[in-house]
């Protein structure tokens, strides 16, 4: 729960405006839960996921076996990005990992100004320094981290989170570094439950969005089911009207 107070903090100090934007409420596709994304998937350079209550309940232990066939599916061309902590990060990658990579962008101790994207995929985790107005990535995993931790005395001081952009906007510029993907207009979809996180993060990214309803079983806690979830959703609703 911690995860998400801090999430709803970050966004506010992010900026209260875009939060009062209707254009960053805007939904490209709307859809039932990842499922749905079958016709969508040979459109897409890129598609971006969103974990809790997108691909399982909030902070689950294990994947969904009805949504299995989509993530083998759309493997190629898909990547999670996390709001989480590091810990949580790792546990995302051993149970998505093989399949997409998982993302999260950071800063650390040893250079506070730069900004460095975390990147798990195969068991393997990874550290890239980025420089968001050139869009240049470089490997920075010998220097940092050693056998999936980092070295001692390298500590994350700071968590970028969607709403933020530049987690997204990191994920497509190491795609196209990598050359996974053209640098000349990828087509790139933001997947997720939440308006105020994924939704608004796509737009602000100028990427496609697609809101799936959230995928919430009744043992979810109590805040997020009565509360977070239900304000997300009226506030995307109410906005979505003003445009
Ligand atoms: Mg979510």
């Amino acid at each position: 729960m911690a995860d998400f107070n801090h999430t709803f903090k970050q966004a506010l100090n992010g900026g209260v405006r875009r939060f009062f934007t209707p254009q960053n409420y805007r939904v490209t596709h709307h859809l039932e839960d990842v499922r749905s994304l079958e016709p969508l998937v040979a459109e897409y350079d890129l598609i971006i996921l969103d974990r809790d209550c997108t691909l399982q309940p909030y902070h689950g232990r294990q994947r969904v076996a009805d949504f299995e066939p989509i993530l083998e599916k759309i493997a190629e061309k898909a990547a999670i990005v996390s709001n989480s902590d590091f810990e949580e990060f790792k546990r995302i990658g051993q149970l998505y990992g093989h399949l997409f990579p998982i993302h999260k962008l950071i800063g650390i101790s040893e250079e506070p100004e730069s900004t460095f994207l975390l990147n798990y995929q195969n068991g393997e985790i990874s550290l890239w320094y980025y420089n968001p107005p050139q869009h240049m990535l470089h490997d920075a995993t010998p220097e940092f981290l050693e056998g999936n931790q980092f070295k001692e005395g390298v500590t994350i001081t700071h968590h970028y989170k969607k709403p933020d952009p530049l987690p997204l906007r990191a994920v497509r510029d190491l795609r196209i570094h990598r050359k996974k993907i053209s640098p000349i207009n990828p087509k790139i979809l933001m997947v997720g439950d939440s308006y105020w996180t994924d939704i608004m993060a796509g737009n602000l990214a100028g990427f496609d969005t697609a809101r799936v309803v959230p995928y919430m079983p009744a043992s979810q806690p109590f805040v997020l089911r009565f509360l977070k979830t239900p304000l997300d959703s009226v506030a995307g609703y109410v906005m979505h009207r003003r445009e």
